[in-house]
């Protein structure tokens, strides 16, 4: 499952725009889209949206694949 870093997100929206499942949670409510997290329901863990999360904050992605606990 992918698990969203905050403050590695530049808000850039790439996971968004590749996430085939809609499964990134997107606050649309000010003037630019904010990314608040996934929607884990929606998610099949496909690791799109980690690999196109560029590693911009001193070469740490905001999103990073981890092994769902059971
Ligand atoms: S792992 Fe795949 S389905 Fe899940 S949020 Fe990322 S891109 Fe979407
Ligand atoms: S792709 Fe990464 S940096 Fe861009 S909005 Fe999504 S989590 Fe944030």
């Amino acid at each position: 499952m992918p698990e969203f870093i905050e403050a590695n997100c530049i808000q850039c929206m790439f996971c968004w725009i590749y996430c085939p499942d809609s499964a990134i949670d997107i606050d649309t409510s000010g003037d630019k889209p904010i990314m608040k997290g996934i929607i884990l329901d929606h998610c099949k863990g496909c690791g799109i949206c980690a690999h196109e999360c560029p590693p911009a904050k001193k070469g740490k992605s905001a999103l990073v694949m981890v092994r769902e606990e059971k």
